[in-house]
């Protein structure tokens, strides 16, 4: 079952690799329907994604295998709870692998990869990183100065290398997840320095609550999993992407029309409460006028 929701935002841009999700702080991520908003319905529409059913209403639940209690996913053992179903999608187009910060804790979204795709990826928490084998091609998704575009990284490979049609001329993709300052820390680990780097071009965030240096323009690492999965796909298959990847972004999606529905909420809460407030600071000023004009 597909639910079709807008239109995503596209622009020149390097990515975050990190989340700083407020969904827990801000919102408490109230159980219940989730208001599907007009700002979702823009940017979300054109995707094929799974029914949100098994989240709406989802409550904090122990999980079945560390019993820790935790809302959607346990992020201990990247299992869902609560009765989360997530939708499945059989293989990405190549390897992933993520670094986890792990002080990211619930903020963190690459797990929703791991649960969504577990056979192409695989999640390590900082300090560890992926042990790989010597003559095995590892490109990392970072934004540094020294990083180029994914298509350049492509083109060069194939003038190199000249790989057979439709083959993808690396083995593995590493993304880092964590905020801003510590998904830097990492990228300066010296077992990482020897990796190319690559940047993801015509992508703008979503992302409720961008962060870093790079402003607006950074993306949560979900997001990045997914535009890279997209972008690998158009370059490499010969074919266009038909939604295949969409359900990467299945529980973001949930999870952002719930925050912004929560900010709306409050706004027209603050909204009313400053016209409550009106008439009586106004019945203030008369009474304040009225004493200064008494005591001259
Ligand atoms: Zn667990």
């Amino acid at each position: 079952m597909f639910v079709r929701l807008g239109r995503c935002l596209w622009s020149r841009s390097p990515f975050l690799p990190c989340c700083r999700s407020s969904m827990s702080a801000a919102t408490g991520f109230v159980s219940g329907p989730v208001v599907q908003n007009v700002e979702a319905e823009k940017l979300f529409g054109h995707l094929k994604l799974a029914s949100h059913d098994s989240l709406r209403g989802a409550r904090r639940a122990a999980c079945p295998s560390c019993g820790h209690t935790s809302h959607t996913i346990c992020m201990h053992c990247y299992v869902p709870v609560g009765g989360v179903v997530f939708p499945q999608i059989e293989r990405l187009p190549i390897p992933i692998d993520v670094i986890r910060c792990v002080i990211e804790g619930n903020r963190s979204t690459s797990p929703h990869a791991k649960l969504v795709c577990p056979s192409s990826v695989t999640l390590y928490d900082w300090p560890a990183i992926p042990d790989y084998k010597r003559g095995t091609k590892v490109i990392l998704l970072f934004p540094s100065k020294d990083a180029v575009s994914l298509e350049n990284f492509i083109s060069a490979e194939r003038r190199t290398l000249q790989p057979v049609a439709g083959e993808i001329p690396f083995d593995r993709a590493l993304f880092i997840d964590g905020t801003w300052k510590q998904a830097k820390r990492v990228a300066r680990d010296e077992r990482l320095a020897s990796l190319p780097r690559v940047i993801l071009e015509n992508v703008d965030t979503t992302f409720w609550r961008p962060q870093g240096e790079f402003a607006a323009n950074n993306l949560a690492t979900i997001e990045a999993i997914y535009h890279f999965c997209v972008q690998l796909h158009d370059m490499t298959s010969g074919t266009a992407h038909n939604g295949e990847f969409d359900n990467l972004l299945w529980h973001y999606v949930h999870t952002y029309s719930h925050v912004v529905s929560t900010q709306a909420i409050r706004r027209a809460a603050a909204a009313s409460a400053a016209e409550d407030h009106q008439p009586s600071t106004a019945a203030h000023k008369v009474e304040e006028e009225e004493s200064r004009a008494a005591a001259q």
